[in-house]
């Protein structure tokens, strides 16, 4: 499937994002690098750079709109996790319409998560060559 989020990022350069501390890899073996966090209350961390007026988070990585993609996507938070592109699953989602709109992208529309074999430029795979059909013998 296409996925317009790598040619985005806007979301997280637009919110803050926080989680619940034990989320972080001092706590949590394989979670969110914590040198990447800072304490956000006495329960959650955010992550570093979307704790302050003009967010940017520091694990994003590339040009907003362009081509942008998650540092630590294997690690994030579940807060990262919960949030859902607009049509992703059908339906239109305003947190990321808002983030997209701030970065001067339109919102998502639902044929830009077309799947990729529908692409009239993508090479398609050479056909298998049929098997021969058995000829049945008269008993
Ligand atoms: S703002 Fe929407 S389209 Fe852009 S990266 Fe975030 S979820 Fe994806
Ligand atoms: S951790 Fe990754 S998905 Fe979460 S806000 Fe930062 S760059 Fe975005």
């Amino acid at each position: 499937m296409n996925n317009p989020c790598l040619g985005c990022g806007a979301c997280c350069a637009y919110y803050r994002c926080t989680f619940y501390w034990r989320e972080a890899d001092d706590e949590t073996p394989g979670g969110v690098p914590v040198g990447l966090t800072e304490d956000a209350t006495p329960f959650r961390r955010a992550m570093s750079g979307t704790n302050q007026n003009d967010p940017r988070c520091v694990a994003l990585v590339g040009e907003i709109g362009v081509s942008a993609h998650c540092s630590i996507y294997a690690c994030r938070s579940t807060t990262c996790r919960a949030f859902v592109p607009s049509y992703f699953d059908g339906q239109r989602h305003e947190e990321c319409d808002k983030a997209r709109m701030k970065h001067g992208l339109a919102p998502l529309r639902p044929e830009e998560w077309t799947p990729e074999r529908d692409d009239p430029k993508k090479p398609r795979r050479p056909r298998r060559p049929r098997r021969p059909r058995r000829i049945r013998r008269a008993a």
